[in-house]
């Protein structure tokens, strides 16, 4: 039976779109063994998959609302710098047939290159590459943005670029290679069209489209008491989303709406703290997104990529206020494809906010843009492909090998 590690980092956007193609794998007869952290092991087990608890990798810390992807990249190699050690003395003794490792996990992509195993990317955001600059300017910006205020994290990451290279004979990492990781092999949960300048991607990458299927861990919902009218859905995500300030903003704005407005808030902030909300709203920390965005008329989002991959796989138009990591990309590219308004967070306020939802939801092509996105989304093979292209990938590997 072929063994398989998957390494990620512990965040529901880089986990969600990996667990069909994990149990689909597990389906076909693969044994995979998935390094995370305790709060994923349910989900993880659920798949059929063998948990390992791995050290945690501080997402929120270093992707709040600065965003400071310097301060990120540095701590995704000071992670890599203790997981190699940890892992490898077990991983030699019973090497895995290969590695998949999110394009976040310098560590997955290393420990490859020292057992000498195949090795396959798994990318939640857009796809980036260092081989094709127009996939670059929106990386580029956001490292100048954050570097004047990050020398010393700049000065710690090239530290432990020079460590990882004289231990282990691996290639110098580069700041812009922490972000774009790629393998022979590149799963892209999106589709091509969605990818910015995605015909200049090569047949490397492998663009599936965000993985839906039955969430075995989605909570309870009352659903009875939406009804059948569509309703308004707002979530910041599950990173960025400890903003009473924002929550409460929305309820001045959508009390008077006359629809239901289901609001995820997240499980760190104090329900009681944000006061009454109004009689038509539902506020969960945790929601059971897809099944709700088959009812709604418009999402409001931070622009984390699975969520706006998953509304336009169902044609919803968005509302789209991005607050850091690849957000502002993403949102960028909905509106330029027209499935939606992008909301800037700097001065926004409830008449704002609502004024841009209302535009959309009374504006039919924001709708079709989405909708046509979805048909791209939908058509690009979802987790049975992922499998299918990984399980090709390691057969020509094992063939060139002899
Ligand atoms: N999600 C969910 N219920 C919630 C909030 C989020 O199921 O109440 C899921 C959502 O479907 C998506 C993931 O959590 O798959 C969030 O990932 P995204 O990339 O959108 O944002 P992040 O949380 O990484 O900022």
């Amino acid at each position: 039976m072929p063994q398989v590690a998957f390494f990620n980092i512990p965040a529901y956007g880089h986990t969600n779109p990996t667990l069909p193609v994990v149990a689909e794998l597990v389906q076909r007869g693969q044994q995979v063994t998935y390094y995370s952290k305790q709060e994923f092991r349910q989900a993880i087990e659920q798949t059929g998959a063998t948990f390992h608890q791995f050290r945690d990798v501080p997402v929120s810390n270093v992707t709040g609302h600065d965003g400071n992807l310097i301060r990120f990249a540095r701590t995704l190699l000071e992670v890599t710098q203790d997981a190699i050690p940890a892992l490898l003395p077990a991983l030699s003794a019973d090497p895995p047939d290969y590695i998949i490792h999110d394009s976040l996990c310098p560590w997955g992509a290393y420990l490859a290159r020292l057992l000498d195993v195949p090795a396959i990317c798994s990318v939640t955001t857009f796809a980036l590459s260092t081989q094709l600059p127009l996939s670059m300017p929106l990386l580029e910006r956001e490292l100048l943005r954050t570097a004047a205020g990050s020398m010393a994290d700049l000065a710690r990451f090239h530290a432990l670029a020079s460590e990882l290279k004289r231990s282990y004979h691996i290639p110098r990492p580069r700041l812009r290679d922490v972000f774009a990781n790629h393998e022979p092999l590149n799963i892209v949960y999106t589709s091509r069209s969605f990818q910015p300048s995605g015909d200049t991607f090569d047949d490397s990458y492998k663009f599936v489209g965000p993985s839906i299927s039955a969430r075995p861990d989605a909570p309870d919902f009352p659903f009875d008491a939406l009804g059948d009218q569509s309703i308004l859905y707002i979530s910041l995500g599950t990173v960025f989303n400890q903003q009473p300030h924002f929550y409460r903003l929305c309820f001045d704005a959508f009390s008077s709406l006359d629809r239901h407005v289901v609001m995820s808030v997240g499980s760190k902030i104090d329900l009681a703290a944000l006061g009454s909300p109004p009689s038509n709203f539902i506020l969960r920390p945790y929601v059971p997104q897809l099944q709700l965005m088959q009812q709604s008329a418009l999402f409001v989002t931070h622009g984390g990529m699975n969520s706006v991959n998953e509304a336009l796989y169902y044609g919803v138009p968005l509302v789209v206020i991005p607050q850091g990591a690849d957000q502002r990309w993403v949102a960028e590219r909905v509106q330029t494809l027209g499935a939606g308004q992008v909301v800037g967070q700097e001065r926004l306020d409830a008449a704002k906010l609502r004024r841009a939802v209302e535009e959309v939801l009374s504006t039919p092509s924001y709708r079709e843009a989405s909708e046509r996105i979805g048909a791209s989304l939908r058509e690009a093979g979802r987790y049975c492909r992922a499998a299918d292209e990984i399980q090709e990938y390691v057969r020509r590997c094992r063939k060139q090998q002899g």
